[in-house]
């Protein structure tokens, strides 16, 4: 396994056989080594800072209905709600004087956020904080909006493509939502010129190491800025509530894999692997993380905001904390640092 993952650390691809067989390892040796490589590849690309991002979790309203998913428009028992443009700039102003540099808007599909409002929220950000990034996740939308968001100051947009299998794509969606149209949106995204984000949720119900190898390609193919995976968690509203949540082992190797076929990438500790794995955030790194993304909404929204159940919200994962945050990265050899935290890839 050792030489294997020598030879991912230097050619940054491996045959589909290889690239199988480290998904699937029980070696425990093997995951120690993926972990060195790439600490030691992040180290060279970003030394041993760590990225931070204000995560605005604006609205919980969506029109879509993925299975998985805790805010999807049958759930009942989701407490709706959604951030005024003065609420937003709070956030933002709290993130800032905290040392927040990129503020991130997530959001459900709510009809409410027209093209017009983001408009104009991005633009009221972008006065503000002109030298912050901003981030967009707000789901599918058509080229035009898109080309909109980023002439009005939109610099980066999160929208993971699930999975790049079309049968499972078809299983953990309603017939409304394609695959197709998902990877065209990241195809837009990428050609307007935004800093994209794809990825994907490990473990998700019916996931075979097949469909994650099809998912790594697909990344290879694509080449994004960033990648957000995190372990799929059941909700208890939804038809996977019994279903298992994905292993934080395999997220960690699938994260390492990731820093060594693309050296340059943004790759954060994602909430949900902080939420199976008590020091999720500190491993990430470990493993070539150099993203982490605190929660900057309003403390009494944060709950409503259930994608999966037990998502954590207080403690290093809430931006008020970033003190502690910036304690235990220290503690491990990682700098928390004030900067917009770019892309250092060969057009950056
Ligand atoms: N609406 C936007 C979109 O579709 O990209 C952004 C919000 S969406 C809720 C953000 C991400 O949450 C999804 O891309 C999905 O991967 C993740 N997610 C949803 N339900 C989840 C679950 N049960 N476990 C883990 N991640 C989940």
């Amino acid at each position: 396994m050792r030489a294997l993952i020598d030879r991912l650390a230097e050619t940054h691809t491996l045959s589909d056989e290889e690239l199988l067989s480290l998904i699937t390892t029980e070696d425990v040796d093997a995951d120690r080594y993926l972990s060195q490589k790439a600490a030691g590849l992040r180290q060279q690309v970003y030394g041993n800072q760590v990225f931070i991002r204000g995560l605005i979790e604006f609205t919980n309203y969506c029109k879509n209905n993925c299975h998985y998913c805790g805010i999807r428009r049958g759930n009942p028992n989701c407490q709706r709600y959604r951030l005024s443009l003065e609420d937003i700039l709070a956030c933002c102003r709290i993130g800032y004087d905290l040392g927040f540099r990129t503020f991130v808007l997530q959001g459900g599909e709510d009809p409410y956020f027209t093209r017009q409002r983001i408009t104009e929220l991005v633009k009221a950000i972008k006065t503000a904080y002109p030298d912050c990034a901003l981030t967009l996740s707000v789901g599918e939308k058509d080229r035009d909006t898109y080309q909109e968001w980023f002439d009005a100051g939109a610099d980066r947009y999160l929208l993971r493509h699930e999975t790049a299998n079309p049968e499972l794509y078809r299983a953990l969606h309603p017939s409304e939502l394609s695959l197709e149209n998902r990877m065209g949106c990241l195809k837009d995204l990428k050609e307007i010129g935004y800093q994209v984000g794809c990825g994907f949720m490990v473990g998700s119900p019916g996931q075979t190491p097949e469909m994650i190898l099809e998912d790594l390609r697909f990344i290879q193919r694509f080449q994004p800025q960033m990648v957000g995976i995190g372990p799929f968690i059941p909700h208890q509203d939804t038809m996977y509530k019994n279903e298992v949540p994905g292993s934080a082992a395999l997220t960690l190797r699938l994260l390492a894999i990731l820093r060594l076929m693309l050296p340059q990438v943004l790759l954060p500790a994602t909430t949900a692997l902080g939420t199976v794995m008590g020091d999720g955030r500190q491993q990430g790194m470990r493993y070539g993380c150099n993203v982490v993304m605190p929660n900057l909404s309003p403390a009494d929204v944060r709950k409503k905001y259930a994608l999966y159940d037990n998502k954590i919200s207080a403690g290093e994962e809430a931006a008020e904390s970033v003190a502690m945050l910036k304690r235990s990265m220290a503690a491990i050899g990682y700098e928390v640092v004030t900067d917009r935290g770019d892309w250092k890839g060969a057009d950056a």
